[in-house]
């Protein structure tokens, strides 16, 4: 899969050399190239923001240069392929959205800051690639940096090879083995710590009483924290 991001903060990026991700960047498996925004501006102050027409506190992001990097960035080819605007108002992000893109080959991030960017961008992008506006959650961030970072490590560690036991993907939270229901409580050694026991069941050996438990535990944890996932 390639990953671009376009953004005023390239910086915000280095931390995906590190961990999973910086692995599968180093085995070939992902490519990530950062743009900056600003290689598209071509005014003195390269900037690209500007006052919002109709009034109102704070700036809006120019569509010119945006207009400018998704031209140089989308290229015509049969590859499958999405771009993601990180925005408050965008269809909340989760783990059935991570799982469809982690089938895409290509996916662009179009990190906005300020009020966000002109909304001609979106519009004129969906007539050339497949758009998705998709926000981390109800709450409002800076910019979208941490928002399409977020994204990105839910969506890289589904694809296949990126987890080393890829088992571990499979009774998660969120996770359709898991019917969707929150994960159950995990433990590891000591079975005694500052008095608190491991669930003696766990000790058992008895994988069908262990799964029995697990999914007690999931439905109770899911009924109490997020009846709306039932
Ligand atoms: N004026 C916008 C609004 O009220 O919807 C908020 C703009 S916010 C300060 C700047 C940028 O941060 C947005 O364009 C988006 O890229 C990003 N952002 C903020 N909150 C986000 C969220 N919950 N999910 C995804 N991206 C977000």
């Amino acid at each position: 899969m390639r990953l671009d991001y376009v953004t005023i903060f390239p910086g915000y990026f280095g931390p995906l050399s590190l961990s999973l991700i910086g692995k599968a960047i180093e085995s070939g498996r992902l490519t990530v190239v950062v743009h900056d925004l600003r290689d598209w501006a071509h005014d003195v102050h390269r900037s690209v923001d500007d006052t919002p027409f109709g009034g109102g506190a704070g700036m809006v992001m120019k569509p010119e240069p945006w207009g400018e990097a998704l031209d140089a960035l989308i290229q015509p080819s049969p590859a499958r392929r999405a771009l993601i605007i990180p925005s408050p108002s965008g269809e909340v992000f989760s783990h059935r959205c991570a799982v469809e893109l982690a089938g895409y080959d290509q996916l662009i991030f179009a990190c906005g800051r300020y009020e966000g960017i002109d909304a001609r961008v979106a519009d004129y992008a969906s007539t050339i690639i497949e758009v998705r506006e998709l926000s981390l959650g109800d709450y409002v961030l800076n910019g979208g940096e941490v928002a399409a970072l977020a994204m990105t490590e839910a969506i890289v560690r589904l694809m296949p090879g990126i987890i080393g036991n890829p088992d571990s993907l499979a009774e998660e939270s969120h996770s359709a083995t898991l019917d969707n229901l929150l994960e159950y409580p995990v433990y590891t050694k000591p079975a005694a710590w500052r008095g608190r026991e491991v669930p003696e069941v766990l000790l058992s050996g008895h994988h069908a009483k262990i799964a029995a438990w697990r999914r007690d535990q999931a439905e109770a944890l899911t009924r109490a924290r997020r009846p709306d996932l039932l």
